[in-house]
């Protein structure tokens, strides 16, 4: 066993992670980041349309614009504060990364060029605004290229491709992190004053999503495992334009640039469910639109999907409809939507300047996730007592900026305003901070389970068990939701997490590069996630932005202007009982921009 010591422990080189690390080596913190994937090949990387700021450029736009698109848009489960601070340091924010090399797609006056989203909307509501700044349809990859090269720049130390298992905790306290090296099998030991979880998110908890394969939610259920709640589990977004079948992302962007989504008679009919904004309705609210047309029995070809449509012709007709004078043709089509065509023609056979893409809502974004504030400290309760040494960023924390749904390109920012936060504060943090010493054996409890999964001789293979937890929780804890549904998808997670424990068969028990077994701890962190969410979702009986019950239809301000918290009730990571979880809904949520301004209180939703 190795021990490293540095300032700052960043786990994850995604957007957040490098924009924190950047930051924390910027103010001078001694600063490693430890990620189970080369930087690169982040989820990031795979963000495609863009990153929202009120920059303005081609349509007048403010922050406070912004800040409401996304209070509104998050159906006002959003902490204020924090989609105040999200919309003003969008601009700065998304400045410094020009500046940093970004390749941003330009106006012809050389400005950053920007497109609509679902969304956006200028004047509190009033129309669609021009708010996505992106490279293209690569604005994620772009990203990621761009900060991985200023932390190398200022001497980031990386350790790629080692695989965090374990969060290490001494005298209330996080002291750093147990990692396995995947070429070697080795277990080691990261010791700081600071540690950024930065793991991003857990689509792989469904059978359709969006997500990467590594999309496994370690960093959540790691944490959780150690005793911080899961805020806020219950909403998770599902993103209406999935590839049939397969759900990887085809972006909004696509419909910000005047695609039209078509049911099988040829009827636009989000000009049913969304009159004023139509197909850029927001996304909870276009899901629910698809999977009512599904019901209707309009999919395509009776099967269930519907048509997303991006032909010039239809986009022309569409245009010269709605008054406006923007036209587009195949040569712009194929240089605004270059991944997408790609994406279509490699995955489907699908070419969208000749056809229309069969799409089906796809499971993408978890607005939960671990409670920080708006500095990206961990906090443990409605008190917000911060949890010292600990911190999150991106994905896999719960700011919450986001609310009930994420407003399209608002993770980008997320990423780098939340991660910028946590970079500074850990800078200022690990200047007066001593280390508090490991406690003794800290690898202990993690090489224990490595060692029951490497030599498991039961009879169900990780696979088996994964693909039940997908199905379970694609039906029942999708788009749509019961109470009845939630507490079978809650009990079969407990068996599921049984049979983990007591039936388990890995084939290879090798120590180098040994996929097997991270897989299967992977699946461990998945289901325990998956009962969380099953049992917050169980728990708000309401229906809010991306948690829609059929048994609650109506949104309940009274009761549920409030965050979900979910505790793990056991001092053991591990072990074959299934601990009890613990909730409650004593956080409320941060009203400041509503104080000023009755237009942030919440109000009935008009599409
Ligand atoms: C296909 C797709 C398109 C998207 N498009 C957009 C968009 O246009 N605009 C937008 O705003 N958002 C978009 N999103 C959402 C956004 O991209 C993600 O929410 C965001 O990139 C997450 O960034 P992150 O830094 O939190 O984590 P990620 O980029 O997912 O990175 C996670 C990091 O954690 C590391 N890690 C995970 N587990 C471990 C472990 N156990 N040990 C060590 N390291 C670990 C990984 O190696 C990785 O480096 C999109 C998402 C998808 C899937």
């Amino acid at each position: 066993m190795q021990t490293h010591q540095f300032d700052a422990i960043i786990v994850g080189a995604g957007g957040a992670g490098l924009m924190a690390a950047l930051y924390a080596s910027k103010g001078g913190a001694n600063v490693a980041v430890v990620s189970k994937l080369y930087p690169t090949r982040s989820h990031t990387g795979a963000a495609l349309g863009g990153i929202g700021a009120a920059l303005g450029n081609l349509d007048e736009d403010k922050p406070l614009w912004h800040a409401y698109d996304t209070v509104k848009g998050g159906d006002y489960l959003a902490d204020q504060n924090a989609a105040k601070i999200l919309a003003e340091n969008a601009v700065d924010a998304v400045i410094e990364l020009e500046h940093m090399g970004l390749p941003f797609d330009r106006t012809p006056e050389g400005r950053i060029s920007q497109r609509r989203f679902g969304g956006h909307t200028s004047n509190f509501g009033e129309k669609p605004v021009r708010r996505a700044c992106h490279a293209a349809d690569r604005t994620g990859h772009m990203i990621l290229q761009t900060l991985y090269q200023q932390c190398i720049k200022n001497e980031v130390r990386f350790f790629d491709e080692f695989h965090v298992v374990d969060v290490i905790m001494n005298q209330g306290a996080c002291v750093g992190v147990v990692a396995i090296q995947l070429g070697t099998g080795e277990f080691h030991v990261f010791h700081g004053k600071a540690t950024l979880f930065a793991t991003g998110g857990w689509g792989r908890v469904w059978q359709i999503t969006s997500n990467a394969h590594t999309l496994t939610g370690d960093g959540a259920a790691a944490v959780y495992r150690r005793g911080v709640p899961m805020q806020d589990m219950e909403f998770y977004q599902f993103h209406p334009t999935g590839l049939y079948g397969l759900g990887v992302l085809l972006t909004e962007g696509i419909r910000g640039e005047g695609g039209i989504l078509l049911n099988k008679n040829g009827e636009r009919f989000m000009e049913k469910y969304a009159p004023k904004i139509k197909d850029l309705a927001s996304r909870d609210v276009v899901s629910r639109s698809i999977y009512q047309e599904l019901r209707l029995g309009n999919g395509i070809g009776g099967k269930n999907y519907v048509h997303l449509d991006i032909r010039p012709s239809t986009v022309n007709r569409y245009l010269a409809e709605a008054g406006e004078t923007r036209r587009v043709d195949d040569a712009y089509i194929a240089r605004a939507l270059a991944e997408t065509l790609d994406l279509c023609r490699t995955y489907v056979g699908v070419d969208p300047l000749t056809e229309a893409m069969p799409i089906q809502p796809t499971a993408h974004y978890a607005m939960g996730g671990i409670p920080t504030n708006i500095d990206a400290e961990v906090v443990t309760d409605a008190n917000w007592t911060v949890l010292p040494g600990m911190y999150a960023a991106g994905e896999v924390a719960c700011v919450s900026v986001h609310g009930a749904n994420r407003l399209g390109t608002n993770s980008l920012v997320d990423l780098v305003v939340f991660g910028r936060r946590g970079g500074m504060k850990i800078a200022e943090y690990v200047k007066t901070a001593d280390f508090i010493p490991l406690p003794p054996n800290p690898t202990a409890e993690a090489e224990a389970e490595f060692k029951r999964i490497r030599a498991s001789k039961g009879k169900t293979k990780p696979y088996t068990l994964r693909k039940k937890m997908q199905e379970v929780m694609m039906d029942k804890v999708g788009v749509y939701r019961t109470a009845k549904e939630l507490v079978e998808a809650a009990e079969t997670m407990r068996e599921l997490r049984h049979a983990y424990f007591t039936d388990l068969s890995v084939d290879d028990n090798g120590y180098q590069f040994n996929t097997d077994i991270i897989e299967a701890w992977e699946l461990g962190c998945l289901i325990d996630l998956a009962e969380v969410t099953a049992i917050s979702a169980n728990l708000r009986t309401e229906s809010r932005g991306g948690h829609s019950r059929e048994d609650f239809p109506d949104r309940n301000d009274e009761k549920w202007m409030v965050h979900t918290l979910a505790y793990r009730k056991s001092d053991n990571p591990y072990g074959t009982e299934t601990p009890p979880v613990e909730t409650n809904t004593d956080k409320k949520v941060d009203m400041s921009l509503a104080a000023e301004d009755p237009r942030f209180l919440p109000k009935e939703r008009v599409y």
